[in-house]
C-alpha cells in the first residue's frame, strides 16, 4: 500500500501525507473565525461523525448549530462523510443547512474533490477538518488542502471513552515520521495518546 502512494505521489511521502497543518487541542468547536482567517481560508470541508456529532448522536447540539453559524460567515461549508447512512448525514446536514456527500470513502478523492469543485475556491484556501488521520486528514493533503486534525466530538457521559482505532492511527503516523501533537491550544486538557 505505501509503495502505491509513494509510486503516485512522488513529492509526498508517508509522513507529509499524514501530517495535519493544524492540530487542534479540543473539539471543532474550537476552531473559531479567527483562526479560519489566521490561516486564510475560504471554505471548509467537514467530516461528520465524531468531529461534527457524536456517532450516537442522530441531531446536531445547539453548540454545533451556534458554530456553523458563525462559521460560514467567514467560509464556504460542505459535509463529507464517510457513512454511508444517506439517511443519518443528510438529517443532519438539514438540520445545520448545509450541502453534502455521504459514502465518500476517504480518503478517496473522488466526493471532496467534488466538493472543492462545488465550492470554486483555491484547493489551498479550503481546509479539510476532521477526527481522523487515515481518512480526513490523508485525503486532504492529497488534494493539496490545509489540513486540521480535531479531537473527536464525543457524548457528554462518554467523555472518558478511549479511541482504538484514532490512537492507533495516530501512533501509527508518528511510527511514519509525523508529528501529531497539537499547536493551538484552546482548552486545557488534552488525552495523551
Ligand atoms: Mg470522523
Amino acid at each position: 500500500m505505501s509503495r502505491l502512494y509513494i509510486t503516485k505521489f512522488e513529492l509526498m511521502t508517508w509522513n507529509e501525507l499524514l501530517q495535519p497543518d493544524l492540530i487542534l487541542s479540543s473539539s471543532i468547536l474550537s476552531l473559531t473565525p479567527d483562526i479560519i482567517q489566521r490561516y486564510k481560508l475560504k471554505g471548509l470541508v467537514l467530516d461528520v461523525d465524531e468531529t461534527l456529532v457524536p456517532f450516537k448522536a442522530a441531531v446536531a447540539s445547539p453548540e454545533l448549530k451556534e458554530w456553523v453559524a458563525q462559521v460560514r460567515q467567514v467560509a464556504s461549508l460542505w459535509l463529507v462523510s464517510n457513512n454511508i447512512s444517506e439517511n443519518r448525514i443528510s438529517s443532519i446536514a438539514r438540520a445545520v443547512d448545509l450541502p453534502y456527500y455521504h459514502g465518500a470513502a476517504k480518503p478517496s478523492r473522488r466526493k471532496v474533490r467534488a466538493a472543492l469543485a462545488e465550492m470554486n475556491l483555491p484547493v489551498n484556501q479550503v481546509g479539510m477538518v476532521g477526527d481522523r488521520l487515515f481518512t480526513d486528514v490523508l485525503v486532504g493533503n492529497r488534494l493539496g488542502m490545509f489540513t486540521i486534525l480535531v479531537e473527536p466530538m464525543m457524548d457528554p457521559g462518554a467523555a472518558l471513552r478511549s479511541h482504538p482505532v484514532r490512537n492507533f492511527e495516530v501512533w501509527a503516523s508518528e511510527i511514519l515520521g509525523a508529528t501529531i501533537s497539537p499547536k493551538e491550544k484552546r482548552f486545557t486538557k488534552r488525552n495523551k495518546f
